[in-house]
């Protein structure tokens, strides 16, 4: 099977090594040396055109496995990951003030986030490396995906979650049959905890930005997006940013197409935190290096304290042109609303903070009017009910009799 992969290079020191050398991060950083997987381009490309992608029957996200330097051996057997839609938003862009807005729901992913693209990928290289149980500490969505693949593929998994997560994302775990341990503190006590876990029992590590070839499948959500786009993509695309992989992944894909010459531009990417956590944003605005922050939003996905993947995440948002923008709990709420009852798509707090974080870019004169922007809409709302809950009105009681019903919808308004 053609293999593209040039090496893995620090992002800290720039050191090139060999994939067979290494399996997590710089050996001379340390787990601060993120690595990423480094292409022969020009190789590639005697494979890789658009003609390639126009004749390729597999709309999983597996379909791209050429440019992810992963093995094809046990994809067959693999739930299908990817393929999910892009939408135009003819309602919400009007309301947005903007010419055209794209929506990429990745709420139609097997376990009901992007996360899948990464976990599908961490599942093949466990058993290609020929583990029998794989491990991570998460928000949520990083384990209820992981627990999902491996259950298919019969590995075990050892899960570390912090005591907030949401009631839909425990409960997928639970149905998925992962061994969880709920952490008493929250996402940072959560990590170190399944990191010392994971070196004493030698499990396979899929914690966030540690293992390089998650991004190559985080990546697959952009180069599915150009593809949709007909390989020219919008001016900006907005994602709401936690550790900081999803973004990088975002642009990785991006940069493999423009490498590939097969589009024009890579688009300006807005990264959206919530104000209740936002490093990031922090660090943008004034110039200097991440510092931890409180995690306290109820954008349970994006509340991460201390980001775990901030160099290739700035890098992502500064080539690309891009920028950052951090949003109210309040406004993620109305934005769930908005969402549902203009698009129909129902969408986790992380998930929607991408359209809040549009609306702002708007107003701060960031996004331009006459722009184009695609939302990456992360997750699914059914994950989070307690959330959704807090975004809009219950229904009230009424009694079993048609004058009682007739009566309530007179007052309501509407008929
Ligand atoms: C993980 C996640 C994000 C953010 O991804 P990071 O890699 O942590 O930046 C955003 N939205 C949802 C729904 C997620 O699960
Ligand atoms: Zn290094």
């Amino acid at each position: 099977m053609a293999n593209f992969i040039k090496g893995f290079r620090c992002t800290l020191c720039n050191k090139i090594y060999a994939e067979k050398e290494i399996k997590y991060t710089c050996p001379s950083c340390g787990e601060k040396g993120i690595l990423d997987v480094e292409f022969d381009y020009s190789s590639m490309k005697k494979f890789v055109d658009k003609y390639y992608f126009k004749m390729n029957p597999d709309f999983s996200m597996w379909r791209y496995y050429l440019l992810m330097g992963i093995d094809t051996k046990y994809i067959p057997k693999m739930l299908k990951i990817g393929g999910t839609p892009l939408y135009k938003a003819n309602h919400l862009q009007k309301s947005l003030g903007i010419k055209s807005l794209y929506i990429k729901d990745e709420g139609q992913s097997p376990s009901g986030s992007l996360k899948d693209r990464a976990s599908g990928v961490a599942v093949l290289k466990a058993l290609e490396n020929g583990y029998k149980t794989i491990s991570c500490s998460s928000t949520g969505n990083a384990a209820s995906s992981l627990a999902c693949h491996a259950a298919r593929m019969g590995l075990k998994t050892l899960i570390f979650v912090p005591k907030r997560a949401p009631i839909g994302k425990l409960n997928q775990l639970s149905i998925f049959g992962a061994d969880v341990v709920m952490v008493d503190g929250d996402y940072k006590d959560t990590y170190e905890l399944s990191k010392q876990a994971i070196d004493y029992y030698g499990y396979y590590n899929r914690n966030a930005a540690i293992n390089p070839f998650l991004v190559e499948g985080k990546k697959t959500v952009a180069l599915e997006i150009a593809e949709q786009l007909d390989f020219s993509p919008t001016d900006w695309v907005a994602v709401s940013v936690g550790d900081g992989c999803t973004i990088a992944g975002v642009y990785k894909g991006f940069y493999d197409l423009f490498m590939l010459g097969l589009i024009e531009k890579i688009p300006k990417l807005l990264g959206v935190q919530s104000s209740g956590c936002s490093p990031f944003v922090n660090a943008f605005e004034n110039d200097m290096e991440l510092e931890e922050a409180f995690e306290n939003t109820i954008a349970d996905s994006i509340s991460v304290g201390i980001p775990r993947n901030p160099v290739k995440a700035m890098l992502a948002v500064k080539n690309s042109l891009g920028s950052w923008v951090r949003v109210d709990d309040e406004d993620i709420l109305k934005y769930m609303r908005k969402l549902g009852s203009k698009e129909g798509i129902f969408g986790e707090p992380a998930g929607v903070a991408a359209l809040a974080g549009i609306r702002k870019a708007v107003s701060m004169g960031i996004i331009n009017p006459l722009d184009s922007v695609t939302m990456i809409m992360t997750g699914s709302g059914l994950k989070d009910p307690l959330n959704a809950e807090k975004a809009c009105k219950p229904p009230i009681l009424i009694k079993n009799d048609l004058k009682a019903l007739v009566n309530y919808l007179n007052e309501k308004g509407d008929k």
